[in-house]
């Protein structure tokens, strides 16, 4: 009876901590990079170790991706007057994605805008806007179509590559893949507010991420989902300046080398891989509510998981796909 007794104890005593979790030690670290702050928290599966390999892979993803690192393949491929370049596999991968997530938005997200881009310097400490004929001459150096992609090679003939719509989303998910390999179970990434979930967060509630209010302060609301996903916002409160009472954002509209001016404050994307919510963020901000509508329906998004948290310039909500959002 003694002997039963105990058994029972032990038995719920497993039952108990399996349920709060409480044998798991949660992991976090924290880096600079991508011209961001970028963080690994791993909930489940995995140990310090584990964090710094995530960020290493993230360090080596920038320097083949960033056209801003001397020496890197985008920058090969930016200074090589129109040669073949041989690129290595991620960005062969990455360059793939955003050209098919071009075709699929109408030309809404162009990684050629590098040169229009240059123009509307919001980096700089006294950003101004540009001329029409600054803007005229830098788009005659955009489009898609000069690139090509051939034999594990990139060429671009008169235009230069600018990832920035992209990159954080595809680093993304290579961080999450080397958790994955890893045998981490359950970790969240943040790279700049680009959002990587691997498995299912510990204790059953789900992923909940807050989406800021890109017309003023707080949050509109809250995402939910379970598993492994992506979440990338595009929002003209990221990054902006200011002349007289106009405000100029970094997102532009390809076909006017303008920042985008759709009716949108900003996009929300849950995907379940980070370069397609990181394209389709910044493609849907350019496009506006209706042709977004039409490509989620033409390419059968809501069937690939993918949805939308839509906050419009006037701050109502719409969302496309079955996002599970729940307004403040
Ligand atoms: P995101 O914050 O992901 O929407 O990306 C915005 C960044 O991508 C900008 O800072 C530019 O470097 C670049 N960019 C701006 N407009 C576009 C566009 N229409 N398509 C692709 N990249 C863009
Ligand atoms: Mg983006």
């Amino acid at each position: 009876m003694k002997k039963l007794r105990f058994a029972a104890l032990c038995l719920a005593g497993m039952l108990c901590l399996s349920l709060c979790g409480c044998t798991e030690r949660i992991v976090e670290r924290q880096s600079f990079a991508l011209d961001t702050f970028i963080s690994v928290k791993i909930f489940s599966g995995g140990d310090e170790e584990d964090a710094e390999a995530a960020l290493q892979r993230v360090d080596a993803c920038e320097q083949l991706l960033s056209a801003h690192r001397a020496g890197s393949d985008i920058d090969r491929i930016n200074t090589s007057g129109g040669e073949a370049i041989p690129v290595d596999e991620l960005t062969e991968r990455v360059m793939r994605g955003a050209m098919e997530l071009s075709m699929l938005s109408g030309g809404a997200l162009d990684v050629t805008l590098y040169e229009v881009s240059k123009l509307w310097d919001y980096k700089s400490d006294s950003p101004r806007v540009p001329t029409d004929e600054e803007i005229a001459r830098a788009l005659a150096h955009t489009g898609m179509e000069r690139i090509t992609l051939k034999n594990h090679a990139v060429t671009a003939e008169g235009v230069k590559i600018d990832l920035g719509a992209v990159a954080k989303g595809a680093i993304g998910d290579e961080a999450r893949k080397i958790l994955q390999q890893e045998g981490v179970r359950s970790a969240l990434l943040n790279l700049g507010g680009n959002i990587i979930t691997l498995g299912d967060k510990p204790g059953g509630s789900g992923w909940v991420i807050a989406i800021d209010d890109p017309n003023g302060e707080g949050t509109v609301g809250m995402l939910r989902f379970t598993g492994s996903m992506a979440v990338a916002t595009s929002s003209g409160a990221q990054r902006f300046f200011t002349v007289g009472d106009k405000t100029y954002h970094h997102i532009l509209d390809p076909e006017t080398g303008c920042p985008a001016d759709s009716g949108l404050a900003s996009v929300t994307i849950l995907a379940p891989d980070g370069l397609t919510a990181d394209a389709l963020s910044t493609a849907v901000f350019v496009m506006g509510e209706d042709k977004a509508r039409e490509m989620f329906a033409a390419h059968g998004f809501a069937e690939m998981e993918i949805s939308a948290v839509l906050v419009r310039a006037d701050g109502t909500v719409s969302l496309l796909g079955d996002a599970d959002f729940t307004e403040n």
